[in-house]
């Protein structure tokens, strides 16, 4: 792989280094919440919160930041970590949850109330949420904003036993109620909520915000710096904040640093744009609702943008990380064209995939000039550039199957393919010519009888224009194979667009085309489990992960072999 392009982050780490701010660490971490698959947004900051960890000799951590339990499930976790590993990267040491810091954030918690920082406050959700102000008016001071620090370790001490109910108390931090950031206005630092964690199970029925956790997380696990989308902007005077509050030194204390204090140096927040693609959604709560109203089938249905979706549909690793790096990383809100990603596979599929021949609709060809009891051998090359990728045996018969796209019996201008009493050359074999037309009571042809040149294999007929090239397979040593037929999800270019009453009134009605009885040559038969292939003149094709097995074996389409839909929308 080329190495990955310069930006803004790499800039600060490198003048980073160059100062000796952190003694020439870079330290990274990759901080999911666990309440859903990666999608190719995700991927995106895993290629640049791991990338420049590889680049600079730092390292990346993943960790989840599991303060939500209500919405989190270890089947996330498990999906996330082979997500992440699919694409080829590598987590420092031991995986990390913010909850194995639970003990510390309530340590802190306590420090930040015995200091006068933070207190518990009693409104209920809706008066508080009242008192927060908006955008253009202040918030009012909770009437417990100055209860002593004894009522406070009192009340905090309570809530952490579990005494109280859901809502009926928040641990809040004292900051400024009059603040233009809505952020600095007192947040909620810890609340009560009465669910199981499924890492520390019913040990705490009081969770800390995001907002506390992530910093101190970050701070305890010596990150030099936290690279987050740019929604956290905003956030960061918070992030700061609870930082400079706490004693560096009891956070040296609590982190896992090797370092001496006065080396303890403490993170930096940098936010970055979002990765954002056009047809298609990238919230997690909508690719849920997808889930769960069956409008796909799973996490990662192959027209899903998750990474396992994309997976399943036959994008490779490599083909995301490029992707990634040509998106970039950039302080600014942008739409990617998802053109851009399919061109990525396309790329390295055209020069990893070998080729082969898949009938999609087959039409049944009768060569009336070979004898029906011989059968010879063509060998076809696996790629037409790459020698090293070897050949392939078709076994050449009397009867063949062409797709029923590539006969017209009364052509239009300037066809290439088969119609009536024209030639054209079958891949890799010898030009044959149709003679004959066999059609059903609808009118429909069911067979072609046809004859071959026996002079042509492999030569040019001498002075007859054989314009055309069609793919074929025989018929008695095909595989049937059932090919799935994957378009894009969303018709709509932006299916988040205000114009847009649902973004599922977007999805486009024939983004799945199921066709069974197709006919593949021979050696598809032993195509491994998620083996990708050029099916000549129809597109990249992978073996589906699952639902492939030797007596049904299923092809996903993964991407077309050109955009289709340039015309559409340009
Ligand atoms: P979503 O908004 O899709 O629910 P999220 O931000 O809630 O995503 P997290 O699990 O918190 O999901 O994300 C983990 C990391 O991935 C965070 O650092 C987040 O900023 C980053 N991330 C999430 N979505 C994108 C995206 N579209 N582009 C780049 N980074 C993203
Ligand atoms: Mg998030």
């Amino acid at each position: 792989m080329t190495p990955p392009a310069s930006n803004f982050i790499r800039h600060i780490i490198e003048q980073d280094l160059a100062s000796g701010k952190h003694k020439g660490r870079v330290q990274t971490r990759f901080p999911p919440e666990p309440n859903g698959y990666l999608h190719i947004g995700h991927a995106k900051s895993i290629c640049l919160n791991f990338g420049v960890a590889e680049s600079y000799d730092g390292q990346c951590n993943l960790r989840f930041d599991d303060t939500n339990p209500a919405k989190e499930s270890q089947e996330f976790i498990n999906s996330i970590k082979a997500d992440i590993e699919w694409l080829g990267f590598h987590w420092s040491g031991d995986i990390r949850y913010a909850s194995s810091y639970f003990e510390a954030l309530h340590e802190f918690a306590l420090q930040l109330i015995r200091a006068g920082k933070a207190y518990v406050c009693s409104l209920s959700p809706d008066e508080a949420r009242e008192y927060r102000g908006t955008l253009t008016s202040p918030g009012r001071e909770s009437p417990n904003r100055n209860r002593s620090v004894e009522e406070n370790l009192d009340l905090f001490a309570r809530m952490r036993a579990g005494e109280f109910p859901d809502g009926a108390h928040s641990l809040r931090a004292k900051i400024d109620m009059a603040s233009p950031n809505i952020n600095m206005r007192d947040p909620v630092i810890y609340r009560i909520r009465h669910v199981v964690h499924h890492q520390t199970g019913n040990t705490w029925p009081i969770y800390p915000m995001y907002d506390y956790a992530h910093c101190i997380s970050d701070a305890m696990e010596c990150i030099t710096h936290s690279l987050c989308t740019l929604e956290f902007e905003d956030h960061r005077p918070l992030y700061d904040w609870i930082l400079q509050t706490l004693d560096k030194d009891s956070l040296h204390a609590a982190s896992n640093s090797t370092q001496p204090a006065e080396d303890y140096v403490l993170p930096r927040q940098i936010e970055f744009a979002r990765l954002n693609i056009n047809y298609t959604v990238m919230s997690k709560r909508k690719l849920k609702e997808l889930v769960t109203e069956g409008y796909v089938n799973g996490w990662d249905d192959p027209r899903m943008p998750t990474l396992s979706g994309l997976r399943r549909r036959g994008y490779t690793p490599e083909s995301i990380r490029n992707f990634c790096d040509r998106a970039g990383v950039a302080r600014s809100e942008g739409v990617v064209d998802v053109a851009m990603l399919e061109h990525s596979i396309r790329e390295h599929l055209d020069t990893t995939a070998p080729r082969a021949m898949c009938v999609l609709r087959p039409l049944k060809v009768t060569l009336s000039n070979y004898p029906a009891d011989q059968q010879e051998t063509l060998v076809l090359p696996c790629h037409p550039k790459d020698e090293s990728m070897g050949s392939r045996e078709i076994p050449f018969a009397r009867e063949l199957y062409i797709d029923a796209s590539d006969f017209e019996e009364v052509p239009p201008p300037k066809y290439k393919r088969l119609s009536l009493g024209a030639e054209v050359r079958l891949r890799g074999g010898y030009v044959i010519r149709c003679d004959e037309v066999v059609k059903d009571a609808n009118g429909t042809p069911v067979e072609l009888i046809c004859s071959y040149d026996p002079a042509t294999l492999g030569v040019n007929p001498e002075g007859r224009k054989v314009a055309g090239v069609i793919h074929w397979v025989p018929a008695d040593a095909s595989v049937d194979v059932e090919v799935r037929i994957y378009d894009r999800l969303f018709n709509k270019e932006n299916p988040d667009d205000k114009s847009v009453a649902d973004y599922k009134d977007c999805l486009n009605p024939d983004s799945l085309q199921v066709l069974s009885g197709c006919k593949a040559e021979p050696s598809l038969r032993m195509a491994a489990p998620e083996s990708g292939f050029q099916f000549e003149r129809e597109g990249y094709f992978c073996v589906d992960r699952y639902d492939s097995t030797p007596d049904r074996i299923v092809f996903n389409r993964t991407v077309t072999l050109r955009d289709s839909w340039a015309k559409i929308s340009g």
